[in-house]
């Protein structure tokens, strides 16, 4: 199988690792990819965001698969390019991505589809931004409607600042706060049958013990020892089942990585947010762990067999995934500091990294790199990682040194004091 694969980030890194060590893959060619990507396949340069560059790129090459990893190319209508010339793609329609792509869409197909989530408002104007604040009460959680790279979503006490954010995104969800631990479970479908991935938990805010502004996430671990045991046969049940049901009914069924973002509340599992993409860095984490090649995977749901296939196999062990951000993070991003100990390291994937000239490895955005490990215990795998973490330097490097942390020590890790 010859496979495309589409991103730049530390999940591509993960997803490309994955397929290159599928048997069944002969040849992948990573779009644009990364300084890290290029030990695992071949790199192309094409603009992500452009339908149909993709789409040549993909005949170019002679793809028997797309695999697409970020959500902005399938916003944009990649995914469907790629299917009119007839190639099979891991993605959703630009239709169907719209599950993230707007935050009210995902609310209106949960409302008809009677998924449980928080109790939520479209709002437009200031005025009803402000009743619908007053409608729920602090802590006050709004929602800019469109693509915002994680970063449209302020969950504040003030109700000036929540009201600041809704006035400077103009289109706004305000929605209910969820008080309960988060989980992060991926499905795999082809629109109809759907296979859940092993559930992850990730940490978004930048400081330890949860403190500090949201990120696109900082850490994550699988498996979740605490988690409720028929979480996920009861989460495809309540949430997943009806969700693809909907999609098939509004003609656009959902074809790829449904992402869902849960609270696990006094009132059972709700939904936080819907993602139409693979999360990041819970897929390196989640992956680490896969026994099953995961090209044969991805290429029935593209094609619409997953029914076909046997059940997932997992290896029985943890996995600990820990970022390293640059300085400034998340606020700015520093740029061209050399990092040593990264190249072809098993396990560190690349985020946001650049060759130089000279052929030295630097930093290249907010989060530079995620480093995942497995073990037998979270302790260990977290032992594991942290020493990864520890055999790379460049300036400035910021990390948690708390990942997983709490769950090992067999506590519950925040945020989510509520499940006690
Ligand atoms: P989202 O981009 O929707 O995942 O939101 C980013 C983060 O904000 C989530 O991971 C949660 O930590 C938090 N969040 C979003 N919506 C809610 C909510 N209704 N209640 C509590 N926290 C939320």
């Amino acid at each position: 199988m010859r496979v495309l694969l589409i991103g730049t980030g530390g999940r591509e890194h993960a997803l490309a690792a994955a397929l290159a060590a599928d048997p069944a893959v002969t040849s992948l060619v990573c779009a644009p990819g990364s300084p890290g990507m290029a030990a695992l396949g071949e790199l192309a340069a094409v603009d992500a965001l452009d339908p149909a560059a993709v789409a040549a790129l993909a005949v170019e090459s002679g793809a028997d698969l797309v695999v697409v990893g970020p959500e902005a190319p399938l916003v944009a209508g990649v995914a469907d390019a790629v299917r009119a010339k007839g190639i099979a793609c891991f993605g959703p329609s630009q239709a169907a991505a719209q599950l993230e792509g707007s935050k009210a869409f995902a609310k209106d197909v949960m409302r008809a589809a009677g998924v449980p989530t928080a109790r939520s408002f479209v709002c437009t104007a200031p005025d009803q931004a402000a009743a619908a604040l007053d409608e729920f009460g602090p802590p006050y959680v709004v929602k800019d409607d469109g693509l915002a790279a994680g970063k449209g979503v302020v969950v504040t006490d003030d109700r000036d600042a929540a009201l600041a954010h809704a006035a400077a995104c103009g289109r706004v969800v305000v929605e209910e706060y969820l008080r309960g631990p988060e989980v992060s479970l991926f499905v795999v479908t082809d629109g109809t049958a759907a296979v859940p991935l092993q559930p992850a938990q990730d940490f978004k805010r930048i400081f330890d013990g949860d403190q500090g502004p949201n990120t696109g996430g900082m850490g994550a671990y699988s498996p979740l020892p605490w988690a409720p045991p028929g979480l996920v046969d009861e989460v495809m049940a309540t949430v997943v089942q009806p969700t693809l049901a909907e999609m098939r009914r509004r003609d656009t069924p959902f074809n790829g990585t449904l992402y869902v973002g849960l609270a696990l509340t006094e009132d059972g599992p709700k939904v936080i947010e819907f993602n139409c993409r693979f999360g990041d860095p819970e897929t390196q984490a989640v992956l680490a762990r896969l026994e099953t090649p995961l090209a044969g995977v991805l290429h029935a749901a593209a094609v619409g067999r997953l029914a076909e296939d046997p059940p997932l196999a997992w290896r029985s062990k943890s996995a600990v995934t820990v970022v390293m951000a640059s300085a400034g993070y998340p606020e700015s991003a520093h740029k061209g500091d050399v990092i040593t100990g990264a190249d072809n390291v098993p396990g560190v994937a690349h985020s946001g990294t650049a060759r130089r000239a000279d052929g030295a490895l630097v930093t290249a955005g907010g989060r530079v790199l995620t480093c995942t490990a497995l073990g037998a215990t979270l302790s260990e795998a977290r032992e594991a990682a942290y020493a990864l973490v520890r055999s790379i330097h460049f300036d400035g490097a910021q990390f948690r040194t708390d990942i997983a942390q709490a769950a090992a020590e067999g506590r519950l890790s925040l945020p989510g004091a509520a499940l006690e």
